[in-house]
């Protein structure tokens, strides 16, 4: 509402309402609602994404070399139990951009401005979904689980709501929610958004910024990432550790499309022509945020894969072995990397993916504080899980951890924090 209204400035709302010339209800008044238009549109989206998702094995592993796609399990579960998911995200990803290229280009179905004239109306239907999924994902969770095995429950209705009772809830044997949602629609979505963006500044103003290109680009790099390594990601806490509840049912659904897209909205009101130095440096930090972000993530992968049996940075990685008890009582094996980036903080690969995210920042200039709100959430975002990750580790390895620790004794920024 800030940009609908004030052109993203944050204070002038907060201005017109200290000195009294609008108030809150102006405000919401002022609000566009939700139409049929973008009912439409955000039902035939969704269900286009579930088409995707579930009727379409991945053919993508076939041809690409290097990508690890199709039927691929995931980590054991806290109850022993090991799933088996479809990864197709890359190839609903190339077929829903291919779509979306062969319409703007050619077909000319919808105007590619599409997204950022119905963007507040969408806003309504994302949450509609957000607030449905996870009512039902609580519904489900205490009438007919999955694994029952895996449910959590607290004792506290808000906090199961919240964090979830279900471990990997599913509908038959392949629609996996946490699988979905965190994937698509949302993050299939934010390159279109920005696409959708950019569209519009050339609707606006004849042409397209370097600023816009470089967030774009730098985001679409995060996003083609994601999906080339959705096996992967498999294995991140999300998946690993997570119940699904509203945090990561509303969050997929709204908070990532909305608030992670702050920057190229903000670019439609103000379009930011950067200096040549100013473009290369953020494109530098964005590049340089990447390469740590996905070396520290290939490295540890690498070194859990192969068990310790390979090369980082040229040497056969040191560890620090680990046992734990599993819920079931069985006693488990593990290590943990001290090599590579994993020694030089103990969460490097969040340190790379911050660099990253103060680029996208960057490229907006320094005329307003909204495009910084992804820097700011992300600092808070990462570091609380840094701290979550350490707890659970904490008490996963109790000794073990504490040997790690005084191996590598700082989370995200040596000799700082
Ligand atoms: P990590 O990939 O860092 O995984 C943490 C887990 O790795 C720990 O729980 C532990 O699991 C294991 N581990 C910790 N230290 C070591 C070590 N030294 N050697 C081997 N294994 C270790 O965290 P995430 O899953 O949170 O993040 C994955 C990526 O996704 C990150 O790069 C992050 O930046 C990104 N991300 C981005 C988000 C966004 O919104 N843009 C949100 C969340 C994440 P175990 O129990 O197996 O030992």
């Amino acid at each position: 509402m800030a940009c609908d209204q004030y052109s993203c400035s944050l204070t002038a709302p907060l201005l017109d309402i200290a000195a009294g010339r609008a108030s809150l209800a102006d405000i919401w008044a002022k609000t566009p609602p939700v139409t049929t238009r973008a009912a439409l549109l955000y039902t035939s989206w969704v269900a286009f994404q579930v088409l995707l998702y579930t009727m379409l094995p991945d053919f993508c592993h076939r041809f690409l070399p290097g990508y690890v796609g199709g039927v691929q399990e995931g980590a054991v579960t806290p109850a022993g139990a090991v799933n088996k998911y479809q990864v197709n995200g890359l190839q609903a990803w190339l077929i829903t951009h291919l779509l979306w290229f062969a319409n703007s280009h050619l077909l000319s179905w919808f105007p590619p401005t599409i997204i950022f004239d119905n963007w507040i109306p969408l806003l309504w239907c994302a949450n509609f979904l957000g607030y449905t999924v996870s009512t039902f994902a609580m519904i489900k969770g205490y009438f007919f689980p999955t694994n029952a095995e895996d449910c959590k429950f607290t004792g506290n209705f808000f906090y199961n709501y919240m964090m979830g009772i279900e471990f990997n809830p599913r509908l038959g044997k392949w629609f996996d929610f946490k699988l979905f949602f965190n994937g698509r629609p949302g993050i299939v979505a934010w390159t279109l958004i920005n696409l959708s963006f950019a569209a519009k500044q050339q609707e606006l103003y004849g042409q397209v910024t370097n600023s816009m290109v470089l967030v774009n680009v730098l985001q679409a790099m995060y996003v083609l990432d994601f999906f080339w390594n959705e096996t992967w990601y498999l294995k991140t806490i999300d998946i690993c550790h997570d119940h699904f509840g509203w945090y990561l049912g509303w969050g997929d659904c709204v908070w990532l499309p909305y608030l992670y897209t702050l920057q190229g909205l903000y670019l439609v009101y103000h379009p930011v022509q950067l200096s040549t130095h100013h473009a290369v440096a953020v494109l530098l930090l964005g590049l340089l945020g990447y390469y740590i972000f996905r070396m520290a993530n290939h490295q540890k992968d690498l070194f859990r894969r192969t068990d310790g049996r390979c090369l980082i940075w040229g040497r056969k990685p040191k560890a620090i072995e680990c046992v734990y008890t599993s819920a079931d009582g069985q006693k488990h094996h593990s290590k943990l990397l001290v090599s590579g980036f994993w020694g030089v903080a103990r969460h490097f690969n969040y340190t790379g993916d911050l660099m990253g995210s103060l680029a996208y920042c960057l490229a907006c200039g320094g005329g307003h504080l909204l495009p910084y709100f992804y820097i700011i959430y992300m600092t808070i975002l990462l570091t609380h899980r840094c701290l979550r990750d350490e707890h659970r580790c904490a008490s996963k390895y109790g000794r073990d951890w504490q040997r790690y620790t005084a191996a590598v004794p700082y989370r995200l920024l040596p000799g700082v924090f």
